[in-house]
């Protein structure tokens, strides 16, 4: 049988998983902020719509790469990726966990960097800082050209770097929730993990916020050790400006509301 057709299918079932898993993930956390922040999405919509088409389409860009190396990896033994747990020694699976998380932040910290400058961030972030202020849904919502980047350092690292199978599957969970939780507008973290001595080098929904509050600050992506080595790091943002525009907004919509119902010659006191 022809390779392309089974290399063909990789892409697919990947691009498939990639694309459901950010449904639910970003699904999940829309609903959560639904329940916790009533309104902090009010007004959004269309915002919401392009962040989910944007975010499709880079799930095509994440799948194809991570198709090929599926099926290399089955059919050739390509990439260090290992299912025996006795193949590394005990110690090996936290590490690799932190080795993978590591590297991953460091490529998307100067990858992010290099794109704030002018011509790469009209070709291609802008789309990410499009969404003023981010939601659930712009995890993935990003320019091909950006996806491109994101999407092949897994792929790589996993070429040269020994990963159990399990403990590659928790990088995925992690990259997927930080990528996540970090644009959705409000802290679902506790206070030790962004506050305090320790929060002091990890990265939460507080730090990435206010990247995209003055963009040119706070690149990083899980550790805040570039953004404190580089003297990028502005230090937490403040989710009340975004709660009280959202405030406004609803305020805005009950007026409108009134005005509708008024212009229908409703008599709406309490709207
Ligand atoms: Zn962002
Ligand atoms: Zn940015």
């Amino acid at each position: 049988m022809s390779v392309w057709l089974p290399l063909l299918l990789s892409a697919l079932a990947m691009t498939a998983i990639v694309g459901v898993r950010y449904l639910v993930a970003s699904g999940g956390f829309a609903l959560a902020t639904r329940l916790r922040h009533p309104g902090l999405y009010r007004g959004l919509d269309a915002q919401m719509r392009r962040e989910v088409l944007w975010s499709l389409a880079s799930a095509a860009i994440y799948g194809i790469p991570a198709g090929i190396l599926a099926w290399g990896w089955r059919a050739h033994g390509w990439t260090r990726v290992y299912t025996a747990i006795e193949a590394m020694p005990l110690w090996y699976l936290p590490v690799s966990v932190l080795v993978y998380l590591f590297a991953h932040d460091t490529w998307f910290y100067w990858t992010h960097r290099w794109m704030h400058r002018p011509r790469p961030f009209r070709l291609a972030h802008a789309v990410h800082h499009a969404s003023r202020p981010p939601t659930a849904w712009a995890a993935m919502a990003f320019h091909p050209i950006e996806a491109l980047t994101g999407a092949v350092i897994i792929p790589l690292l996993v070429l040269v770097i020994p990963i159990h199978v399990a403990a590659l599957g928790l990088v995925l969970a992690i990259m997927t929730v930080m990528g996540v939780t970090n644009h959705m507008g409000w802290e679902i973290f506790p206070r030790f993990l962004w506050g305090g001595p320790f929060g002091g080098w990890l990265i939460t929904a507080s730090h990435h916020q206010r990247h995209h509050d003055q963009y040119g600050c706070n690149y990083g992506l899980y550790f805040r050790f570039w953004d404190r080595l580089c003297a990028t790091d502005r230090g937490l943002g403040n989710f009340a400006a975004a709660h009280a525009r959202a405030a406004r907004r609803a305020g805005d919509d009950r007026r409108a509301g009134v005005g509708v119902a008024r212009g229908r010659g409703g008599t709406d006191r309490d709207a």
